[in-house]
């Protein structure tokens, strides 16, 4: 997997996986998140690692950091996977890896498939990034500007899934 050496010259996006997530969890998420308000992802990773300690879930994978913006879970089979604990936020999840194979197109390496993996539930979920979901990564990406730009956190319905945010406090205590 090499990089093509024209495309140092192409403006990568600033966000993270995370936050790309997030957005697609919820603005007001993203919003706290990218204030400097981030409670809840060593958390994730913390469950996460345990989980797949225990289940020796994949023994040949390899975890590689891209700029401090997407962490790859990178395997033998020469896929990006991604490993999620639940199926409950699935466009969330499914956005966040279309945006690490974006932010890879865009440093020059192309044709990667994408996989989540929800070991708990012993299931898979195969990821492509057509024209469509690239088109939806880029809008994304544009209205992540605007919503993290505002001094005002987004106005939001309370959801069923402010029950278990860790926000929940902070939005609506
Ligand atoms: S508590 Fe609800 S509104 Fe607040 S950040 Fe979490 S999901 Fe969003």
């Amino acid at each position: 997997m090499m990089e093509n050496e024209q495309t140092e010259m192409v403006e990568l996006p600033s966000f993270t996986g995370t936050e790309v997530g997030y957005y697609f969890v919820c603005h007001k998420k993203l919003w706290w998140f990218a204030h400097g308000v981030q409670m809840e992802h060593g958390h994730d990773r913390v469950l996460m690692g345990k989980l797949v300690h225990e289940e020796s879930y994949e023994r040949r994978r390899k975890e590689i950091d891209i700029d401090g913006k997407i962490v790859l879970d990178w395997r033998e089979d020469g896929c990006v996977h991604e490993v999620k604990l639940t199926d409950k936020m699935e466009e969330a999840h499914e956005m966040q890896l279309l945006y690490y194979l974006y932010y890879l197109k865009r440093k020059g390496v192309e044709g990667l498939r994408g996989q989540i993996d929800y070991p708990k539930l012993r299931q898979t979920r195969s990821i492509e990034l057509t024209e469509e979901n690239e088109s939806k990564i880029e809008q994304a990406l544009e209205d992540m500007k605007c919503i993290t730009a505002s001094e005002q956190a987004p106005q939001v319905e309370w959801m069923k899934i402010c029950k278990s945010c860790s926000y929940a406090e902070l939005c609506w205590g």
